[in-house]
């Protein structure tokens, strides 16, 4: 008891002390506070399916937390409690859903009581800890990284910020250089990456306490380089293209949660080395791997061991038909975080751009239609979708760490959606929706956005300050939009594509901001991979969405075509779905009539028929 209390009296002494913390470098676009933007169009159906059947569906909570006390069977099983706990927090704060804050608080507690006398929350009994192989370091990060969401979206319960100092100084006595164990000789993976992704939570934890020592230890953990043998942060600095950083396991996943906590390190410290490190690594992942549906990473050819999770120069590689596991959910989700970071660290646009793409096509495109789970690898051409996946049967659910993973890319949109900056509010995707914005010291403005977005590009931003004000509303212009019409009141204002179009006036009541987006349907050539048999493809773009055929309602769906475009466009046509299920239905015309086409996501798999995204010709 006594001992509780000092650590009480000595958690308040740290979070005042704390306030005296400050980023040394400031985000230039920053979140909205929790609950200040809803959808209420395209996405709101898609998060409901997962908050109701997944987070507080089928998620075995009780489960999940019981190998914190009886151990994992497999290697990294830890990791599925904080994966779970943070993607509903994460929806929590979308949603403020009082049955979803009584499963979080339940399942939380429950963990607590998991902490063993070391202070760890760990599947690995003290003596083994910290427990290279069974993926200690990786599933402590997860429950970390889950409690600082719940103490920063769900409840500021001094008890869990108590729990995540105990466990943190926990790690920092057990890992370091020797005689402690360093951070690359932990983990499963060849090179370790994944111990060293244990960064982000370090760094929340030291801005939440201050604490010199977790510092320390972020500056020792990016000594060491993020793994064994490979400098990650040098050779992203050197522009090394992602599948050569990090041998023979160049994993997509795990690399990137590196890179998310050397941003959170580069906002405390300002290291301006680390920031063109993460920079450089950005463009080139969208240089080298994105595919056309916004995810990245394959079995063929460079890396078939890494069962399509690992960086496989998949922009180019992506018609390759020899590519049999492609694009791990993981992988996407973590992707579209890191682009959130970067916006929030440069205002750079283009990262929205990958958002978007992702979230419409690959994201959207790998959720089961009953809202509890998720595919593990997503393919282009062929059975779309996958069950399978690294996990196991807990409690009758198959939980793979794919299913855990795509909640939380569902529950970033609302995050992104509109932002706010010094000079204004963000509006990054143009969903129907409505946000609340503050946009001086005491006053906010009510955006609204009313569209059919993505069926077509017209979009209304209803602008309503509490009083006339001025400020500038920032409006993303995505690059594929070449021609874009953008009015105030009727009035024309410029827009450049890839660029962020500024509204600086004083803004009243009644403002009305049109914007009408180029949505002409556009013809993808096939990129030039190592196998030249993908040349002969074409794919159709329109707006954000990438359109497929679709086997369910078209027996021909994988059979050569000559799409009939003018300068590189397709006269395509919105038709009534055949598929209840479908959001959107294409009349595309070609030589031999005209064929119908189907947003990439719709297309659904589950039931073993087959999707053809790249049109062979
Ligand atoms: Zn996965």
């Amino acid at each position: 008891m006594k001992n509780n209390r000092i650590k009480c009296i000595s958690i308040v002494l740290l979070l005042f002390l704390a306030k005296g913390i400050n980023a040394q470098v400031k985000d230039v676009i920053y979140p909205l506070p929790a609950n200040s933007f809803h959808f209420n169009g395209f996405f709101e159906n898609d998060i409901q399916n997962s908050i109701k059947h997944w987070s507080k569906g089928v998620v075995p909570y009780a489960a999940l937390a019981e190998k914190f006390r009886k151990g994992r069977s497999l290697f990294a099983l830890g990791e599925m409690w904080g994966k779970a706990v943070r993607s509903g927090c994460m929806f929590y704060r979308y949603t403020q859903d009082p049955e979803l804050k009584k499963i979080l608080e339940a399942t939380v507690a429950d963990i607590l009581t998991t902490q063993r006398a070391n202070g760890s929350i760990s599947c690995s009994e003290i003596d083994k800890q910290p427990d290279g192989p069974g993926g200690d370091l990786w599933e402590r990060k997860y429950v970390l990284l889950a409690l600082y969401q719940y103490y920063t979206n769900v409840n500021k319960d001094p008890k869990v910020l108590l729990s995540m100092i105990d466990q943190a100084d926990c790690i920092v006595s057990q890992v370091g250089y020797p005689p402690k164990t360093r951070i690359i000789d932990l983990g499963w993976s060849p090179n370790h990456i994944e111990s060293s992704t244990i960064l982000e939570p370090i760094m929340q934890l030291y801005n939440l306490t201050g604490k010199k020592s977790y510092l320390d230890f972020a500056k020792y953990i990016i000594e060491e380089g993020g793994s064994k043998g490979y400098n990650f942060i040098e050779d992203a600095f050197n522009n090394v293209a992602p599948m050569n950083i990090g041998g023979v396991y160049p994993k997509a996943y795990e690399g990137m949660s590196f890179f998310e906590g050397l941003v959170e390190y580069y906002r405390v410290t300002g290291n301006e080395h680390i920031k063109t490190a993460i920079i450089n690594h950005y463009h080139n992942i969208i240089k080298n791997e994105i595919t056309i549906i916004g995810n990245g990473g394959g079995d063929q050819p460079y890396h078939p061991e890494v069962q399509g999770e690992g960086w496989d120069n998949t922009a180019l590689e992506q018609t390759n038909p020899d590519i049999k596991r492609m694009m791990e959910t993981c992988v996407g989700v973590t992707w579209i975080k890191l682009c959130s970071q970067i916006l929030r660290l440069t205002g750079d646009p283009s990262t929205v751009d990958m958002i978007e793409k992702y979230a419409y096509n690959g994201l959207i495109g790998a959720m089961k239609p009953s809202g509890d789970g998720f595919s593990y690898v997503n393919l282009l051409n062929g059975v779309k979708t996958n069950k399978q996946g690294w996990g196991d049967t807990i409690d009758s659910i198959y939980v793979t760490c794919c299913n855990l993973n795509g909640p939380m890319g569902l529950a970033y949109l609302p995050y992104v959606a509109i932002m706010n900056s010094e000079s204004g509010p963000v509006i990054n995707l143009y969903n129907q929706g409505k946000a609340k914005v503050l946009v001086s010291k005491k006053c906010s403005a009510n955006l609204i956005i009313e569209t059919d977005y993505p069926k077509s590009g017209h979009i209304l931003v209803k602008v309503n300050p509490e009083i006339s004000q001025r400020f500038t509303l920032k409006l993303r212009i995505p690059a594929w939009s070449i021609n874009t019409k953008l009015t105030v009141n009727g009035k024309p204002i410029k827009a450049t594509p890839g660029t962020y179009a500024g509204i600086n006036r004083n803004w009243s009541k009644g403002d009305r901001v049109e914007l009408s987006l180029d949505m002409r349907c556009r013809v993808i050539d096939a990129p030039h991979g190592s196998n030249r048999k993908g040349d002969n493809f074409k794919a159709l773009v329109r707006g954000p969405i990438v359109l497929a055929r679709d086997e369910n309602i078209d027996k021909n769906f994988d059979q050569p075509v000559n799409i009939l475009s003018k300068g590189g466009y397709v006269d395509v046509a919105l038709e009534t779905p055949i598929s209840k299920s479908t959001r959107m239905q294409f009349r595309v015309p070609t030589s031999n009539g005209y064929i119908h086409m189907v947003d990439y996501a719709s297309v659904d798999s589950w039931n073993g028929k087959r999707i053809c995204t790249w049109l062979p010709f």
